[in-house]
């Protein structure tokens, strides 16, 4: 069967997907979503959300042993990993709803099949004509102006190292764990193995950390990453960079899995968190005048078009920087340029880089080392949240992390910013606006912040650079 043309065709319900079809509802587009799983995609069901309501169980599980440094006395808590799994379940059950409400509301028609893009043919001169094929195995297809590519990515594997889901998994697979394992290795120190060594690890699993690469660097800062693998280390991860692993240094048991290294380490089980992989196969690309980079990413340019004029992609799958917030603003630059509303480019370095570890991390624009090495004449200021009042009350102890700003000397400007501490991906939005807004050191600085807050420790960096500051 053959629907009415739409305007716009988005393969992939993500949220680059789903930002994408309401922005072009908004401008008045007839718009469907092909969505072969759920509506909210990677995000929503198994990235984002579900570990951000991990981590903060963990958090609060750690706080509360740490109640008495603010005087309260409590009996041993204990961590009841199926109420956090109900709670994870719950929230992500909660937002599900709302966004399908939100694209009924919209009028966005929804098609729940597998989409695949077909060559020009009776239906249409130009390739993109999507078929849906459905799990009965009927199909149907939908012509179309445009077409938006957002489906995603995938957990990237080794090639010797197969994920039977249970002794090796994927993140998948750990957001829908029923319980927590003893003992975990970590394959990879990127942003998803990071976050869960820190929810693991305090939660009383015993964690590992294997890495190929002999340094760990995280958002390209030598400080932040020294000052989080200290954090982590302290709560008992066991970091072995410099790791090549392969076949013979790996073996899977039925209950365990041992990496053969200067030292053996044998736990319950191995999580392989080595990035993620677009997902591009069988999507009918070759169908298309549509590229395909070596890195298997999707090529497209500063407006998310591909070499097919009509066809434009947004969000993992083209693998600029894989994080959901970015997907959302390319998907919504993708219609806004298709549909000629006059889109302002990506600037990848305005885009918030967070890890929501504890401590957590956060960074835009460049770091010191790069601004350098790109001829900015720069002035870092930097400061410790142990000068900051509300550190202080919030922390059980002595508040960990800093805050760094990257001033370009010449104009003043800011033009990258690093932090780790409690809450700093929160703070990091102030700095985005500042960014987007070309805001000086001096702006930052004069612009009074509240008393006591965390961010006020940002203002007292931008009266620094200007030796003005009261406090530091
Ligand atoms: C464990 C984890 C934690 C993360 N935490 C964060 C975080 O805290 N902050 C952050 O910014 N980012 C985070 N991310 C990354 C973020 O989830 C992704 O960047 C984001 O979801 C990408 O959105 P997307 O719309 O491009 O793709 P996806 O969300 O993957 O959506 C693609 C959709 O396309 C569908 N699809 C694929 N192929 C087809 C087809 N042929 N037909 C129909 N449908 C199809 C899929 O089912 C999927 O629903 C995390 C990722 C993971 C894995």
């Amino acid at each position: 069967m053959t629907q009415e043309k739409y305007d716009l065709v988005v393969l992939g319900g993500g949220i680059s997907g789903y930002s994408a079809a309401i922005r072009a509802a908004q401008l008045g587009k007839k718009v469907a979503i092909v969505e072969k799983a759920e509506l909210g995609g990677t995000c929503l069901h198994k990235g984002c959300i579900p570990t951000k309501s991990f981590l903060k169980s963990a958090d609060t599980y750690q706080l509360i042993q740490h109640a008495d440094a603010y005087g309260i006395s409590t009996s041993t808590p204990s961590f009841n990993f199926s109420k956090v799994q109900e709670r994870k379940q719950r929230i992500v059950d909660t937002m599900h709803n709302g966004l399908q409400m939100l694209i009924k509301q919209k009028k966005i028609d929804v098609f729940n099949g597998t989409g695949r893009l077909l060559g020009p043919s009776i239906f249409s001169p130009q390739s993109g004509t999507v078929s849906v094929t459905y799990d009965n195995g009927e199909s149907e297809l939908l012509t179309n102006d445009y077409v938006l590519i957002a489906t995603g990515s995938s957990p990237a594997t080794l090639p010797f190292l197969q994920i039977d889901h249970q002794r090796v998994v994927t993140s998948d697979d750990l957001l829908a764990m029923s319980t927590l394992p003893d003992s975990i290795t970590i394959i990879g120190a990127g942003v998803i193995g990071l976050e869960f060594a820190s929810f693991f690890s305090q939660v009383g699993v015993d964690v590992h950390v294997i890495e190929a690469a002999e340094n760990i660097r995280i958002n390209n800062s030598d400080a932040v990453s020294q000052q989080l693998l200290k954090s982590l280390s302290a709560r008992g991860v066991t970091f072995h960079t410099g790791i090549a692993l392969n076949d013979d240094n790996i073996s899977v048991s039925d209950t365990n899995v041992t990496f053969d290294l200067d030292t053996t380490i044998t736990t319950d089980m191995a999580l392989v968190a080595i990035g993620r992989r677009p997902n591009i196969s069988d999507l009918g690309l070759s169908n298309t005048e549509v590229v395909v980079t070596a890195q298997q990413t999707i090529e497209v340019n500063e407006f998310m078009q591909t070499k097919a004029p009509h066809i434009y992609a947004s969000g993992d799958v083209i693998g600029h920087l894989q994080l959901a917030h970015v997907g959302a603003k390319e998907g919504v630059i993708a219609v806004e340029h298709m549909f000629q509303h006059n889109p302002i480019a990506i600037d990848y370095n305005m885009m918030p880089k967070c890890i929501y570890t504890t401590p957590e991390v956060a960074a835009i624009g460049l770091s010191a080392e790069t601004a350098k090495a790109q001829g900015y004449d720069v002035k870092t200021v930097k400061a410790a949240f142990q000068m900051n009042g509300k550190a202080m009350i919030m922390s059980p102890h002595t508040p960990e992390g800093f805050a760094e700003l990257v001033i370009d000397q010449a104009n003043g400007t800011i033009i990258g910013a690093n932090l780790i501490g409690q809450n700093v991906t929160e703070q990091i939005n102030e700095l985005s606006v500042l960014q987007f807004l070309n805001g000086s050191a001096l702006e930052l600085g004069m612009a009074t912040h509240a008393h006591p807050s965390m961010s006020e420790l940002l203002m007292e960096l931008g009266l620094k650079y200007e030796n003005q500051a009261i406090h530091l």
